[in-house]
């Protein structure tokens, strides 16, 4: 057969043949890229969405220390012997990395203790309001410190930013519409909330089964903080934690502290849209 491709060869010929060739190569590559495009596209919207982190509320806890100590303190700031802030570099790293990893909040939350305590209150307030990714930010404060006015022109110009002053008045050295005028005269967005109070505290554990955890998980609103470069479901799991009154279970918490390589960026993100989908129970739960 090669013998008589070489008694019939002509550069005629193999320019025919070579033209056909291309013509079918090129056919073939256009329905290989048919079927692979669409392929690769369509897997690429179904890992997106996999990994798409989204909250409804979600709050940053900046320091433990607060100028009130209550007794029963929502947050439960009374278990700690003495307050501590988390450092103001390490506080930016974490709401930055935190942000890259989420998609979509829909509240957002700066807490303490009392976050005016803490000097990286309004960096904080401006990453937050500055993303697109989040639609309102709110500053929960107990209404007992006036902060300085570099910090208050700082955070009048913050986009869908709310300071909130826990109305404390009935505290005689507390003085809310006082903190609340300073507020208003800068010109930031504030507004007094009156909470109905309510006592909080760590309940010993109760031996719940697993079915019992898990319907209790089920009924919570879970209110999500990120605390020390992790999310936790909530207060109790944060700080019970920190405090040694909850067990330290892995599972029952997220770190969201990344290292800039994009390996780890998308092993954080799957992780993270895991934990807040699969999650059916915390140690937490026993407590609560
Ligand atoms: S301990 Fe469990 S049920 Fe209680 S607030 Fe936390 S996540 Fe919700």
């Amino acid at each position: 057969m090669f013998k008589e491709y070489i008694r019939d060869f002509s550069f005629h010929r193999l320019r025919g043949e070579l033209e056909e060739f291309t013509k079918n190569f090129s056919l073939c590559v256009w329905s290989v890229k048919l079927v692979f495009f669409p392929y690769i596209f369509l897997r690429h919207l179904f890992l997106l969405r996999r990994a798409r982190v989204e909250f409804d509320h979600l709050e940053t806890v900046l320091t433990t220390k607060c100028s009130l100590n209550c007794r029963n303190c929502a947050n439960l700031m009374q278990y700690y012997k003495e307050g501590f802030s988390f450092p103001p570099e390490e506080v930016i790293k974490d709401v930055k990395d935190l942000l890259a990893l989420t998609d979509h909040v829909n509240e957002f939350g700066i807490i303490g203790g009392e976050p005016f305590l803490h000097p990286s209150v309004a960096d904080v307030a401006e990453i937050l309001c500055g993303s697109k990714k989040i639609k309102s930010v709110i500053i929960v404060t107990n209404g007992t410190i006036i902060p300085e006015r570099k910090i208050m022109e700082r955070l009048a110009k913050c986009r869908n930013l709310e300071v909130q002053i826990s109305n404390y008045n009935h505290i005689a050295h507390v003085r809310t519409n006082e903190v609340y005028q300073a507020f208003l005269n800068a010109g930031v967005n504030v507004k007094i909330i009156t909470y109905a109070w309510r006592a909080y505290h760590f309940s010993p554990p109760k031996g719940k089964s697993v079915q019992e955890l898990e319907a209790t998980f089920r009924k919570c609103l879970k209110c999500n903080e990120l605390f020390d470069g992790a999310i936790h479901f909530c207060p109790t799991s944060s700080n019970g934690m920190k405090c040694g009154f909850v067990p330290h279970r892995a599972e029952d918490y997220c770190s969201i502290r990344l290292d800039g390589t994009k390996k780890q960026y998308w092993e954080r993100k799957y992780a993270l849209a895991s934990f807040l989908k699969n999650t059916t129970w915390i140690c937490a739960c026993d407590q609560c």
